[in-house]
């Protein structure tokens, strides 16, 4: 689905990612343990402890029972999602809603209130 992305939309998620998202950092979060926890914490973006935001959305990679780790799981706090939606196209947007009514089946208003406007965050 991400190549349907217009190439405006991908290299804004792209830089926003690169410049906002410590990997390095995010890799030193790898233990034998594979607590979720850590990985959630604070928002991936702007660092903000997740219990102190209005809302947020967790994205992860899980494969069967299995969570791929790093840079997911991550935690994005509901003002970090409004500046990635603030930064896509609306050919972009557009490709996002038409998947999530697809493939989603959430009662009328789910959504009314998050911060990214009546959309899920892309993570
Ligand atoms: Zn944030």
């Amino acid at each position: 689905m991400a190549q349907e992305f217009s190439d405006e939309s991908q290299q804004a998620l792209a830089t926003f990612f690169t410049e906002r998202v410590q990997l390095d950092e995010r890799s030193q979060l790898l233990s034998p343990s594979n607590l979720i926890e850590p990985w959630i914490r604070h928002c991936a973006a702007c660092d903000i402890p997740r219990n102190e935001t209005k809302s947020y959305s967790v994205g992860g990679i899980i494969l069967g029972d299995n969570m791929i780790y790093d840079p997911y799981p991550l935690c994005l706090c509901g003002d970090c999602e409004e500046e990635i939606q603030s930064l896509l196209s609306q050919q972009t947007l557009g490709v996002w809603d038409d998947f999530i009514q697809t493939n989603f089946d959430c009662p009328p208003g789910q959504y009314r209130d998050l911060p990214t406007k009546g959309r899920p965050a892309l993570l």
